[in-house]
Protein backbone atom coordinates (compact mmCIF):
# COMPACT_ATOMS: atom_id res chain seq x y z
CA UNK A 1 0.00 0.00 0.00
CA UNK A 2 1.36 3.38 -0.61
CA UNK A 3 -0.10 7.17 0.90
CA UNK A 4 1.73 10.77 0.46
CA UNK A 5 1.06 11.21 4.16
CA UNK A 6 1.11 8.50 6.76
CA UNK A 7 -0.47 9.44 10.57
CA UNK A 8 0.08 6.73 12.74
CA UNK A 9 -2.40 6.87 15.80
CA UNK A 10 -5.82 8.65 16.11
CA UNK A 11 -5.69 10.21 19.54
CA UNK A 12 -6.70 13.51 20.04
CA UNK A 13 -3.45 14.46 17.95
CA UNK A 14 -3.42 12.70 14.99
CA UNK A 15 -7.15 13.16 14.23
CA UNK A 16 -6.52 17.11 14.65
CA UNK A 17 -3.27 16.74 12.42
CA UNK A 18 -5.29 14.59 9.77
CA UNK A 19 -7.72 17.34 9.89
CA UNK A 20 -5.24 20.23 9.12
CA UNK A 21 -4.08 18.21 6.39
CA UNK A 22 -7.08 18.10 4.68
CA UNK A 23 -8.38 21.50 5.41
CA UNK A 24 -5.08 22.41 3.74
CA UNK A 25 -5.53 20.03 1.19
CA UNK A 26 -3.31 17.90 1.72
CA UNK A 27 -4.24 15.12 -0.53
CA UNK A 28 -3.87 10.65 0.02
CA UNK A 29 -3.37 10.95 3.85
CA UNK A 30 -3.85 7.91 5.94
CA UNK A 31 -4.63 7.56 9.53
CA UNK A 32 -4.06 4.25 11.25
CA UNK A 33 -4.28 3.18 14.87
CA UNK A 34 -3.27 -0.10 16.45
CA UNK A 35 -6.25 -0.24 17.86
CA UNK A 36 -9.23 2.43 17.34
CA UNK A 37 -9.71 6.36 17.90
CA UNK A 38 -8.96 7.52 21.43
CA UNK A 39 -8.00 4.05 22.44
CA UNK A 40 -5.08 5.54 24.40
CA UNK A 41 -5.18 8.23 26.81
CA UNK A 42 -7.32 10.28 24.90
CA UNK A 43 -10.20 8.31 25.94
CA UNK A 44 -9.42 8.42 29.20
CA UNK A 45 -8.62 12.27 29.32
CA UNK A 46 -10.36 14.72 31.56
CA UNK A 47 -10.26 17.08 29.07
CA UNK A 48 -10.04 20.15 30.96
CA UNK A 49 -9.36 23.26 29.20
CA UNK A 50 -7.71 26.07 31.15
CA UNK A 51 -5.08 28.55 30.12
CA UNK A 52 -3.13 29.02 33.03
CA UNK A 53 0.57 28.73 32.13
CA UNK A 54 3.44 31.72 32.46
CA UNK A 55 5.06 30.51 29.27
CA UNK A 56 3.04 33.40 26.84
CA UNK A 57 3.58 30.21 23.79
CA UNK A 58 1.78 27.98 25.81
CA UNK A 59 -0.73 30.31 26.73
CA UNK A 60 -1.79 31.29 23.14
CA UNK A 61 -1.76 27.73 22.78
CA UNK A 62 -4.22 26.51 25.49
CA UNK A 63 -6.40 29.82 24.10
CA UNK A 64 -6.16 28.26 20.59
CA UNK A 65 -7.63 24.83 21.75
CA UNK A 66 -10.22 26.25 23.43
CA UNK A 67 -11.50 28.52 20.48
CA UNK A 68 -11.24 25.39 18.47
CA UNK A 69 -13.14 23.16 20.30
CA UNK A 70 -15.87 25.61 21.56
CA UNK A 71 -16.13 26.10 17.63
CA UNK A 72 -15.67 22.67 16.37
CA UNK A 73 -19.38 22.14 16.01
CA UNK A 74 -19.83 25.12 13.77
CA UNK A 75 -16.42 24.16 12.03
CA UNK A 76 -17.01 20.86 11.13
CA UNK A 77 -20.41 19.54 11.81
CA UNK A 78 -19.47 17.38 14.50
CA UNK A 79 -18.90 18.14 18.31
CA UNK A 80 -16.43 18.08 21.00
CA UNK A 81 -18.58 17.90 23.56
CA UNK A 82 -17.53 21.29 24.71
CA UNK A 83 -18.90 22.99 27.64
CA UNK A 84 -18.21 26.16 29.12
CA UNK A 85 -18.09 25.98 32.71
CA UNK A 86 -15.22 28.94 33.93
CA UNK A 87 -12.30 27.55 35.41
CA UNK A 88 -10.79 28.17 39.27
CA UNK A 89 -7.52 27.93 40.55
CA UNK A 90 -7.15 27.98 44.54
CA UNK A 91 -3.88 30.37 45.45
CA UNK A 92 -2.42 30.01 49.08
CA UNK A 93 0.69 32.28 50.12
CA UNK A 94 3.55 30.20 48.69
CA UNK A 95 2.01 30.29 45.29
CA UNK A 96 0.56 33.71 45.04
CA UNK A 97 3.63 35.31 43.09
CA UNK A 98 3.12 32.89 40.52
CA UNK A 99 -0.19 33.00 40.19
CA UNK A 100 0.39 36.68 39.83
CA UNK A 101 2.43 36.26 36.91
CA UNK A 102 0.28 33.75 35.24
CA UNK A 103 -2.35 36.74 35.07
CA UNK A 104 -0.16 39.32 33.79
CA UNK A 105 1.09 36.70 30.98
CA UNK A 106 -2.29 35.86 30.14
CA UNK A 107 -3.87 39.65 30.29
CA UNK A 108 -2.32 40.69 26.54
CA UNK A 109 -2.51 37.47 24.67
CA UNK A 110 -6.72 38.03 25.68
CA UNK A 111 -7.29 35.72 28.14
CA UNK A 112 -10.28 37.01 30.60
CA UNK A 113 -9.11 35.61 33.35
CA UNK A 114 -8.39 38.25 37.11
CA UNK A 115 -7.54 37.84 40.41
CA UNK A 116 -10.23 36.69 43.01
CA UNK A 117 -10.28 37.29 46.54
CA UNK A 118 -11.36 34.15 48.68
CA UNK A 119 -15.35 35.61 48.93
CA UNK A 120 -15.47 36.40 45.71
CA UNK A 121 -14.46 32.33 45.07
CA UNK A 122 -17.29 31.23 47.74
CA UNK A 123 -20.04 33.54 45.57
CA UNK A 124 -18.47 31.69 42.19
CA UNK A 125 -18.06 28.25 43.43
CA UNK A 126 -21.09 26.41 45.59
CA UNK A 127 -19.84 25.20 48.71
CA UNK A 128 -15.95 25.73 48.57
CA UNK A 129 -13.93 25.66 51.72
CA UNK A 130 -11.44 28.99 51.25
CA UNK A 131 -9.62 27.35 54.16
CA UNK A 132 -5.75 28.12 53.78
CA UNK A 133 -6.48 30.39 51.04
CA UNK A 134 -5.53 33.52 49.15
CA UNK A 135 -7.74 34.24 46.99
CA UNK A 136 -7.53 32.75 43.20
CA UNK A 137 -7.90 32.86 39.85
CA UNK A 138 -10.85 32.67 37.86
CA UNK A 139 -10.83 32.24 33.59
CA UNK A 140 -14.11 32.73 33.17
CA UNK A 141 -14.50 31.30 29.57
CA UNK A 142 -12.73 28.01 30.19
CA UNK A 143 -14.31 24.91 30.55
CA UNK A 144 -13.83 20.96 29.27
CA UNK A 145 -14.37 18.80 26.24
CA UNK A 146 -15.00 15.19 25.54
CA UNK A 147 -12.05 13.93 24.17
CA UNK A 148 -13.05 11.11 22.31
CA UNK A 149 -16.10 12.64 20.64
CA UNK A 150 -13.66 15.69 20.11
CA UNK A 151 -11.02 13.60 18.31
CA UNK A 152 -14.12 11.34 16.52
CA UNK A 153 -15.16 14.42 15.31
CA UNK A 154 -11.84 15.82 13.46
CA UNK A 155 -11.21 12.50 12.22
CA UNK A 156 -14.72 12.68 10.31
CA UNK A 157 -14.38 16.26 9.38
CA UNK A 158 -10.71 14.53 8.13
CA UNK A 159 -12.31 11.58 6.30
CA UNK A 160 -15.32 13.72 4.78
CA UNK A 161 -12.11 15.79 2.96
CA UNK A 162 -10.51 12.36 1.72
CA UNK A 163 -8.32 10.91 4.76
CA UNK A 164 -8.56 7.51 4.87
CA UNK A 165 -8.78 5.75 7.96
CA UNK A 166 -7.40 2.30 9.03
CA UNK A 167 -8.25 0.80 12.67
CA UNK A 168 -6.24 -2.22 13.77
CA UNK A 169 -3.56 -1.58 11.86
CA UNK A 170 0.05 -1.67 14.18
CA UNK A 171 3.15 -0.19 13.32
CA UNK A 172 6.14 -3.08 13.73
CA UNK A 173 8.66 -1.38 12.58
CA UNK A 174 9.93 1.49 10.22
CA UNK A 175 10.87 1.28 6.31
CA UNK A 176 14.01 3.26 5.78
CA UNK A 177 15.94 4.47 3.01
CA UNK A 178 19.31 5.27 4.72
CA UNK A 179 18.70 8.23 7.00
CA UNK A 180 15.06 8.41 5.18
CA UNK A 181 11.96 6.73 6.77
CA UNK A 182 10.08 6.13 3.63
CA UNK A 183 6.93 4.33 5.26
CA UNK A 184 5.76 1.23 7.79
CA UNK A 185 5.41 -2.73 8.30
CA UNK A 186 2.77 -2.76 9.98
CA UNK A 187 0.00 -6.31 10.81
CA UNK A 188 -1.83 -5.21 7.59
CA UNK A 189 1.35 -5.40 5.51
CA UNK A 190 4.09 -2.48 4.02
CA UNK A 191 2.74 0.88 4.29
CA UNK A 192 5.21 3.40 1.82
CA UNK A 193 4.77 7.15 2.80
CA UNK A 194 6.26 10.23 1.58
CA UNK A 195 6.08 11.52 4.78
CA UNK A 196 5.16 9.93 8.24
CA UNK A 197 3.40 11.70 11.48
CA UNK A 198 4.35 9.77 14.65
CA UNK A 199 1.35 10.81 16.70
CA UNK A 200 1.74 7.49 18.93
CA UNK A 201 1.66 9.50 22.48
CA UNK A 202 2.87 7.63 24.67
CA UNK A 203 4.33 5.08 22.64
CA UNK A 204 6.63 7.37 20.59
CA UNK A 205 9.28 6.42 22.82
CA UNK A 206 9.49 2.27 22.11
CA UNK A 207 8.83 3.11 18.59
CA UNK A 208 12.03 5.04 18.26
CA UNK A 209 14.47 3.22 20.27
CA UNK A 210 14.19 0.33 17.50
CA UNK A 211 15.83 3.69 15.38
CA UNK A 212 18.20 4.05 18.28
CA UNK A 213 16.75 6.96 19.85
CA UNK A 214 16.28 7.54 23.35
CA UNK A 215 13.27 9.43 24.04
CA UNK A 216 13.55 11.86 27.08
CA UNK A 217 10.01 10.95 27.68
CA UNK A 218 8.58 8.75 30.80
CA UNK A 219 5.07 7.70 31.08
CA UNK A 220 3.23 7.39 34.43
CA UNK A 221 -0.07 6.59 35.65
CA UNK A 222 -2.72 9.32 36.55
CA UNK A 223 -6.04 8.03 37.89
CA UNK A 224 -9.60 9.38 38.10
CA UNK A 225 -12.51 8.91 40.17
CA UNK A 226 -16.45 10.34 39.51
CA UNK A 227 -18.75 10.74 42.55
CA UNK A 228 -22.16 11.28 42.33
CA UNK A 229 -24.74 14.11 43.69
CA UNK A 230 -28.07 14.46 44.16
CA UNK A 231 -28.47 17.60 43.21
CA UNK A 232 -25.23 18.61 41.90
CA UNK A 233 -24.45 22.06 42.44
CA UNK A 234 -23.41 24.13 39.68
CA UNK A 235 -19.80 25.02 40.10
CA UNK A 236 -16.94 25.83 37.61
CA UNK A 237 -13.66 23.46 37.28
CA UNK A 238 -11.76 23.81 40.14
CA UNK A 239 -8.22 23.30 39.87
CA UNK A 240 -6.79 22.65 43.98
CA UNK A 241 -2.98 22.33 44.18
CA UNK A 242 -3.22 23.46 47.58
CA UNK A 243 -4.87 19.70 47.97
CA UNK A 244 -3.56 18.09 44.56
CA UNK A 245 -6.42 17.64 43.05
CA UNK A 246 -8.84 18.75 40.18
CA UNK A 247 -12.57 18.58 40.48
CA UNK A 248 -15.38 19.26 37.07
CA UNK A 249 -18.64 18.82 36.39
CA UNK A 250 -19.34 15.71 34.45
CA UNK A 251 -23.03 15.57 33.01
CA UNK A 252 -25.69 16.66 35.09
CA UNK A 253 -24.98 14.91 38.21
CA UNK A 254 -21.23 13.76 38.75
CA UNK A 255 -17.85 15.51 39.54
CA UNK A 256 -15.07 13.80 38.26
CA UNK A 257 -11.90 13.98 40.32
CA UNK A 258 -8.53 13.97 39.06
CA UNK A 259 -5.24 14.02 41.08
CA UNK A 260 -2.41 16.93 40.59
CA UNK A 261 0.06 15.64 42.77
CA UNK A 262 3.63 15.57 41.51
CA UNK A 263 4.19 12.52 43.00
CA UNK A 264 1.95 11.02 40.09
CA UNK A 265 5.03 11.11 37.98
CA UNK A 266 6.86 8.49 39.85
CA UNK A 267 3.99 5.89 38.92
CA UNK A 268 5.48 5.04 35.89
CA UNK A 269 3.55 2.58 33.90
CA UNK A 270 3.94 1.05 30.54
CA UNK A 271 1.27 2.10 28.12
CA UNK A 272 0.57 -1.54 27.36
CA UNK A 273 -0.01 -2.31 30.87
CA UNK A 274 -1.79 0.34 32.77
CA UNK A 275 -4.26 -1.04 35.17
CA UNK A 276 -7.89 0.44 33.69
CA UNK A 277 -9.16 0.95 37.48
CA UNK A 278 -7.45 3.35 39.99
CA UNK A 279 -6.00 2.14 43.42
CA UNK A 280 -8.97 2.25 46.39
CA UNK A 281 -6.06 3.83 48.26
CA UNK A 282 -5.75 6.41 45.77
CA UNK A 283 -9.52 7.07 45.25
CA UNK A 284 -9.61 7.36 48.89
CA UNK A 285 -7.22 9.92 49.12
CA UNK A 286 -8.28 11.61 46.26
CA UNK A 287 -11.79 11.86 47.47
CA UNK A 288 -10.83 13.30 50.71
CA UNK A 289 -8.87 16.37 48.93
CA UNK A 290 -11.78 16.73 46.82
CA UNK A 291 -13.99 17.04 49.97
CA UNK A 292 -11.25 19.35 51.73
CA UNK A 293 -12.46 21.61 49.49
CA UNK A 294 -15.92 20.90 48.22
CA UNK A 295 -17.43 20.29 51.59
CA UNK A 296 -20.42 18.89 49.84
CA UNK A 297 -18.50 15.85 47.89
CA UNK A 298 -17.81 14.42 51.22
CA UNK A 299 -21.72 13.48 50.91
CA UNK A 300 -21.33 12.29 47.71
CA UNK A 301 -21.26 8.39 46.50
CA UNK A 302 -18.69 6.75 44.56
CA UNK A 303 -19.50 6.43 40.75
CA UNK A 304 -16.84 5.08 38.21
CA UNK A 305 -12.82 5.36 38.82
CA UNK A 306 -10.04 4.28 35.81
CA UNK A 307 -6.45 5.24 35.19
CA UNK A 308 -4.96 6.32 32.04
CA UNK A 309 -0.91 7.37 31.07
CA UNK A 310 0.49 10.61 30.74
CA UNK A 311 3.84 10.50 28.80
CA UNK A 312 5.82 13.52 30.54
CA UNK A 313 8.68 14.98 29.18
CA UNK A 314 11.97 16.05 31.03
CA UNK A 315 10.59 19.46 31.15
CA UNK A 316 6.76 18.83 31.26
CA UNK A 317 6.10 20.04 27.62
CA UNK A 318 5.31 18.59 24.27
CA UNK A 319 8.46 17.41 22.18
CA UNK A 320 6.81 18.27 18.27
CA UNK A 321 8.98 17.89 15.10
CA UNK A 322 11.65 16.23 13.21
CA UNK A 323 14.43 14.20 14.70
CA UNK A 324 18.15 14.99 14.15
CA UNK A 325 19.81 12.38 11.33
CA UNK A 326 16.33 11.33 10.21
CA UNK A 327 14.62 12.85 7.24
CA UNK A 328 10.57 11.78 6.50
CA UNK A 329 9.42 12.08 10.19
CA UNK A 330 7.50 14.41 12.48
CA UNK A 331 7.20 13.27 16.18
CA UNK A 332 4.42 14.26 18.70
CA UNK A 333 4.94 13.43 21.84
CA UNK A 334 5.10 14.17 25.73
CA UNK A 335 2.32 16.48 26.08
CA UNK A 336 2.81 15.72 29.90
CA UNK A 337 -1.16 15.88 30.87
CA UNK A 338 -1.89 19.21 28.89
CA UNK A 339 -2.21 17.57 25.43
CA UNK A 340 -6.22 17.39 25.07
CA UNK A 341 -6.22 21.09 25.19
CA UNK A 342 -2.97 21.91 22.97
CA UNK A 343 -3.55 19.55 20.27
CA UNK A 344 -5.61 22.27 17.76
CA UNK A 345 -2.21 23.60 18.04
CA UNK A 346 -0.20 20.76 18.09
CA UNK A 347 -2.10 20.13 14.63
CA UNK A 348 -1.16 22.87 12.91
CA UNK A 349 2.43 22.95 14.30
CA UNK A 350 2.66 19.31 13.00
CA UNK A 351 0.87 20.04 9.76
CA UNK A 352 3.44 23.06 9.18
CA UNK A 353 6.31 20.06 8.85
CA UNK A 354 5.43 19.68 5.62
CA UNK A 355 6.10 23.15 4.59
CA UNK A 356 10.06 23.96 3.92
CA UNK A 357 9.74 26.73 6.69
CA UNK A 358 7.77 25.49 9.72
CA UNK A 359 5.43 27.18 12.31
CA UNK A 360 7.87 29.36 14.46
CA UNK A 361 6.03 27.71 18.01
CA UNK A 362 7.47 24.39 16.65
CA UNK A 363 11.27 25.42 17.60
CA UNK A 364 10.40 25.82 21.01
CA UNK A 365 9.21 22.09 21.23
CA UNK A 366 12.39 21.00 19.14
CA UNK A 367 14.22 17.50 20.02
CA UNK A 368 17.12 18.91 20.89
CA UNK A 369 16.40 21.66 23.86
CA UNK A 370 17.05 19.04 26.34
CA UNK A 371 20.71 18.76 25.25
CA UNK A 372 21.17 22.54 24.35
CA UNK A 373 19.73 22.95 27.78
CA UNK A 374 17.24 25.65 26.68
CA UNK A 375 14.29 23.60 28.57
CA UNK A 376 10.68 25.25 28.50
CA UNK A 377 9.98 26.85 31.88
CA UNK A 378 6.71 27.38 32.55
CA UNK A 379 4.45 26.69 35.83
CA UNK A 380 1.07 23.93 35.22
CA UNK A 381 -1.14 23.70 37.76
CA UNK A 382 0.16 20.55 39.60
CA UNK A 383 3.86 22.42 39.39
CA UNK A 384 2.11 25.68 40.92
CA UNK A 385 3.33 24.64 44.58
CA UNK A 386 6.36 22.66 44.26
CA UNK A 387 7.60 25.62 42.03
CA UNK A 388 6.98 28.12 44.65
CA UNK A 389 8.68 26.72 47.34
CA UNK A 390 11.31 26.03 44.88
CA UNK A 391 11.16 29.90 43.90
CA UNK A 392 10.87 29.35 40.71
C1 LIG B 1 -6.40 10.49 32.98
C2 LIG B 1 -5.95 11.61 32.07
C3 LIG B 1 -6.45 12.88 32.27
C4 LIG B 1 -6.05 13.92 31.40
N1 LIG B 1 -6.61 15.16 31.56
C5 LIG B 1 -6.28 16.15 30.68
C6 LIG B 1 -6.92 17.41 30.78
O1 LIG B 1 -7.76 17.63 31.65
N2 LIG B 1 -6.59 18.36 29.87
C7 LIG B 1 -5.65 18.14 28.90
O2 LIG B 1 -5.37 19.06 28.12
N3 LIG B 1 -5.03 16.94 28.78
C8 LIG B 1 -5.33 15.95 29.65
N4 LIG B 1 -4.72 14.74 29.55
C9 LIG B 1 -3.67 14.56 28.54
C10 LIG B 1 -4.25 14.31 27.16
O3 LIG B 1 -5.45 13.57 27.24
C11 LIG B 1 -3.22 13.58 26.31
O4 LIG B 1 -2.03 14.36 26.30
C12 LIG B 1 -3.70 13.40 24.89
O5 LIG B 1 -4.97 12.78 24.85
C13 LIG B 1 -2.69 12.56 24.14
O6 LIG B 1 -3.15 12.45 22.81
P1 LIG B 1 -2.24 11.79 21.71
O7 LIG B 1 -3.02 11.84 20.45
O8 LIG B 1 -0.88 12.37 21.73
O9 LIG B 1 -2.00 10.30 22.20
P2 LIG B 1 -2.91 9.02 22.44
O10 LIG B 1 -4.26 9.33 22.91
O11 LIG B 1 -2.05 8.12 23.25
O12 LIG B 1 -3.02 8.39 20.98
C14 LIG B 1 -1.97 7.65 20.42
C15 LIG B 1 -2.57 6.55 19.59
O13 LIG B 1 -1.50 5.86 18.95
C16 LIG B 1 -1.88 4.51 18.82
N5 LIG B 1 -0.67 3.70 18.65
C17 LIG B 1 0.30 3.47 19.56
N6 LIG B 1 1.25 2.67 19.06
C18 LIG B 1 0.88 2.39 17.79
C19 LIG B 1 1.44 1.58 16.77
N7 LIG B 1 2.58 0.89 16.94
N8 LIG B 1 0.78 1.50 15.57
C20 LIG B 1 -0.38 2.17 15.37
N9 LIG B 1 -0.96 2.94 16.33
C21 LIG B 1 -0.35 3.05 17.52
C22 LIG B 1 -2.61 4.21 20.12
O14 LIG B 1 -3.50 3.11 19.97
C23 LIG B 1 -3.34 5.53 20.41
O15 LIG B 1 -4.69 5.49 19.99
C24 LIG B 1 -5.11 13.67 30.37
C25 LIG B 1 -4.62 12.38 30.19
C26 LIG B 1 -5.03 11.36 31.02
C27 LIG B 1 -4.49 9.97 30.81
Amino acid sequence: MKCSVLIVGAGIVGCCTAYQLARAGVRDVLVIDKADTASGPTGRSSGVIRQFYTHPTIVQMARQGLGAYAATKEETGFDSGFVRTGWVLTVDARSESVARKGLQVQAPLGVPSSWISVDDMREIVSGISTDGLVGGIYEADSGYGDPPAAAAAYLSAARERGVTYHRATTVVRWLLRGERIVGAETNAGPIEADFVFNCAGAWVGQLLASLGYDTPVTTSRHQIVTLRENPRPRRPIVSDPVNLVYMRPEGSDLTLVGSNAPSDSLDVVDPERCPDHADDEKIESMVTNASKRLTDLAEAGIAHNWSGVYDVSADGFPILGKLPGLDGMAIATGLSGHGFKLAPAIAEIMASFLQATPDPRAHLFRWTRFEEGDLIRSTTTSSLTSMTTAGT
